[in-house]
């Protein structure tokens, strides 16, 4: 059984013109996936009756199961879905005035290391296809009224999104296509922990997208043990194919720093970050922690955010501290498949980190 939203090649262009059904049936099928939000092939009702009868025989629609939906009073939604092979992903539609935004998963799991993070204390189990990716897509669209549309992606859920991009790129150039979701490229953003050949790569291949990375510390002693991967790549590199990026593409770069209570918020700390984003065009978007349960790290206190805020725009630097939009829903990558994964074992209780 093929997905039917699997687009490279094409799958569903083949068989159709196997069978001899005119082009236009294609687009139909298209338009019913992505416009016309049906919810089977059944329900495509401007198609044969004999079309919509072996379709499924060939393609599946839905691989994945909604486990839990979580909604919080500001619009936010949260999907746990239960992918075909019993795995488990989180999706989340945020609304922000006419803003509606989701946030999408490339990965089950993670493998990059951020202590902090629960995406990532398993490791990572497989990439998801780009099937998988456009359907995470499309459950969440279907969360809207029949009157509104998305309007942003944000590539940021669970997985390194840069560590699946030969499944990522095909399912993004559904998103942005006019007869896809037609989301334009610039409304789109990548989020990396900073892989520096992949970045390359995007820029060789695709400049549309916009890039954001986490960098979590300002030097590479503190981000080894904040982000374990930092050990094998260092931040030189990230920030020099991040600039390569941008010159490139001219999109729009974006720096996030995740601010833990007592470990990466102290002034100096801002003073040495300020000193390595001089001179980049770019924003900063600086998060107070959202707790994640069973884990030792905490969200640092108004003040801490202010001052260390206040340091880098004294520096001249673009700084958003961004709201923490669903906490209330276990809103952070990972947290609710981790609760999830909770209530059906104990897992041991992680240390917390001791800095050297
Ligand atoms: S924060 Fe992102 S990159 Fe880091 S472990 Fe979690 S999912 Fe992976």
């Amino acid at each position: 059984m093929i997905h039917i939203l699997e687009p490279t090649p094409d799958p569903l262009q083949a068989w159709l013109a196997e069978r001899g059904v005119p082009g236009f049936r294609f687009r139909q099928i298209r338009h019913w996936l992505f416009t016309g939000r049906a919810a089977s092939f059944e329900a495509m009702s401007d198609l044969p009756k004999s079309l919509r009868e072996e379709l499924p025989g060939s393609f599946s629609l839905w691989t994945m199961r909604v486990v839990d939906h979580k909604k919080t009073e500001d619009g936010t939604e949260k999907l746990l879905l239960e992918l075909s092979d019993g795995q488990q992903i989180e999706c989340v539609l945020l609304r922000d005035g006419v803003r509606r935004t989701i946030c999408i998963s490339t990965q089950v799991g993670c493998a990059m290391g951020c202590v902090f993070c629960a995406s990532g204390l398993a490791g990572v189990a497989r990439n998801l296809t780009a099937g998988e990716i456009v359907e995470q897509m499309l459950l969440l669209d279907r969360l809207l009224p029949a009157d509104e549309r998305l309007s942003h992606i944000v590539v940021m859920g669970m997985g390194e999104p840069l560590a699946n991009l030969d499944a990522l790129l095909p399912a993004l150039a559904e998103a942005s296509s006019p007869t896809g979701l037609g989301i334009s490229a610039r409304r789109i953003t990548i989020s990396t922990v900073g892989l520096p050949p992949a970045i390359e790569r995007l820029s060789r291949e695709n400049c549309r997208f916009n890039l954001a990375v986490s960098l979590h510390a300002p030097d590479d002693h503190l981000r080894d043990q904040l982000v374990k991967v930092n050990k094998n790549i260092g931040l030189g590199d990230i920030l020099q194919a991040a600039d390569a990026y941008f010159e490139a593409s001219g999109r729009r770069l974006t720096y996030e720093y995740v601010l833990l209570a007592g470990l990466n918020d102290q002034v100096e700390h801002a003073r040495r970050l300020a000193a390595l984003l001089r001179g980049r065009t770019a924003l900063l978007n600086v998060i107070p922690y959202n707790p994640v349960a069973g884990l030792p790290y905490r969200t640092p206190s108004g003040a801490a955010v202010d001052r260390f805020v206040e340091v880098l725009r004294a520096a001249g630097i673009n700084v958003f501290v961004r709201e923490r939009k669903g906490s209330k829903i276990d809103a952070a990558c990972g947290q609710l498949r981790r609760a999830n994964m909770l209530a059906s074992k104990t897992p041991p209780e992680p240390t917390p980190l001791e800095l050297a």
